[in-house]
C-alpha cells in the first residue's frame, strides 16, 4: 500500500473528546432524542452507537421507541411535543421510515433548530446557500477528515460519486463552500470511471461494494469511501476497492474505520451547537 491513510476512529475519537471538554465547559447537559420506528436490527445497532457516544461526551440521549405501525399523526405529535420540550436540544428520526409514512412531512415537521441531522429544507437551503447552518453529519464528517489529512481543498477537482440528499448533495454543497471544482457523477453519468479519474479528491457515495476501481483514481488523489455495504459472507465492505485503490491513492479512508466513526462524533457536536445556540437566541 502506497497511500496514506486517514484514520477516522483517532480523528473522531479526538472530536468527541473536545465535544465532552466543551460540554462540561458550558456546564449543562444538552439533550438528544433519538426516535425509532420498528425493529430494523441495523438501525438497532446504530442507535445504540449514538447512545453510548451521546452520553460518553456528556449529552443526554433519550430513545423513543415507537412501535413499527405508529401512524403518521402519532409520529408527527410525538415530534410536535419534542419540539417545545426545553431540556430537548437535538432531534433525530432514525430513517428510513416505514412504508406508508411521508419521510418529508416528518422531516419537515422537526424544530429546525432542532433538526440535529441537517436535513430540515430550511438547513438544507441555508448550506446551499454557503451560510452556516446544522449541516448532515456524514459530510460534514468527511470535510473534518479532509481538514485534518491536510487535503487542500481550495481550487481542487473534487467529484462526488452519488447525489442522495442525505450525503451527496450537502457533501457537494461542503466542497464548494470550501472552494473546490466540484462535479458530482450518478447512475445517469456517462464515463463514470473517467470523471473520477480527474480528480484530486474522490468522494464515493453510491452503496455499490468496491465499485471504484483503481483504474478510477488519479495518481496521488485522495479517496474518501462513505459506503458500508455488507458482503453475503458479512464483511464490511466500502464502495471503493480498497487494496488496488490504495496502491494508486495518495490518501485513503479505510471501512470500517474511516467515515463511519465521524457521522457518530459530528452528530454530537451538531447536538452541543445546536443547544449552545438555542441559550444564545
Ligand atoms: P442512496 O442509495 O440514497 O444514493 C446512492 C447514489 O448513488 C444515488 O445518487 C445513485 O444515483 C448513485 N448510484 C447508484 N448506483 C450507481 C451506479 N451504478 N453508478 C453511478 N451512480 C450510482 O445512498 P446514500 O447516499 O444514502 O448512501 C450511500 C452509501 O453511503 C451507502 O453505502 C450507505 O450505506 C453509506 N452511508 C454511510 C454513512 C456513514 O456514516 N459512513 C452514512 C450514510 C450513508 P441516482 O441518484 O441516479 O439513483
Amino acid at each position: 500500500m502506497t497511500a496514506r491513510l486517514i484514520d477516522g476512529r483517532s480523528i473522531a475519537a479526538a472530536l468527541r473528546a473536545s465535544v465532552a471538554r466543551r460540554i462540561t465547559s458550558a456546564g449543562f447537559r444538552p439533550g438528544l432524542a433519538v426516535v425509532v420506528l420498528g425493529e430494523d436490527p441495523a438501525s438497532a445497532v446504530y442507535v445504540r452507537t449514538k447512545d453510548r457516544a451521546a452520553r460518553e461526551a456528556g449529552i443526554d440521549a433519550r430513545s423513543i421507541r415507537l412501535p413499527a405501525d405508529t401512524t403518521q399523526a402519532n409520529l408527527l405529535a410525538t415530534i410536535e411535543q419534542l419540539n417545545g420540550d426545553p431540556a430537548i436540544d437535538g432531534i433525530l428520526v432514525q430513517l428510513p421510515l416505514p412504508r406508508g409514512i411521508d419521510q418529508h412531512a416528518v422531516i419537515e415537521a422537526i424544530d429546525p433548530a432542532k433538526d440535529v441531522d441537517g436535513f430540515h429544507p430550511l438547513n438544507v437551503g441555508r448550506l446551499a446557500d454557503g451560510r452556516p447552518t446544522l449541516t448532515p453529519c456524514t459530510p460534514l464528517g468527511v470535510m473534518k477528515l479532509l481538514l485534518a489529512a491536510d487535503v487542500a481543498m481550495s481550487g481542487a477537482r473534487a467529484v462526488v460519486l452519488g447525489r442522495s440528499s442525505i450525503v451527496g448533495r450537502p457533501m457537494a454543497s461542503l466542497l464548494l463552500a470550501a472552494d473546490a471544482t466540484v462535479t458530482i457523477v450518478h447512475s445517469r453519468s456517462r464515463d463514470l470511471a473517467g470523471e473520477c479519474r480527474r480528480a484530486d479528491i474522490l468522494i464515493a457515495a453510491v452503496g455499490k461494494p468496491e465499485m471504484v476501481q483503481p483504474g478510477w483514481v488519479r495518481p496521488g488523489a485522495t479517496v474518501i469511501d462513505i459506503g458500508i455495504n455488507r458482503r453475503p459472507n458479512g464483511r464490511l465492505v466500502g464502495d471503493v476497492a480498497f487494496e488496488t485503490c490504495a496502491l494508486v491513492a495518495g490518501a485513503i479512508t479505510p471501512v470500517p474505520g474511516g467515515v463511519g466513526p465521524m457521522t457518530v462524533a459530528c452528530l454530537l457536536e451538531n447536538t452541543l451547537n445546536a443547544a449552545l445556540r438555542r441559550r444564545l437566541e
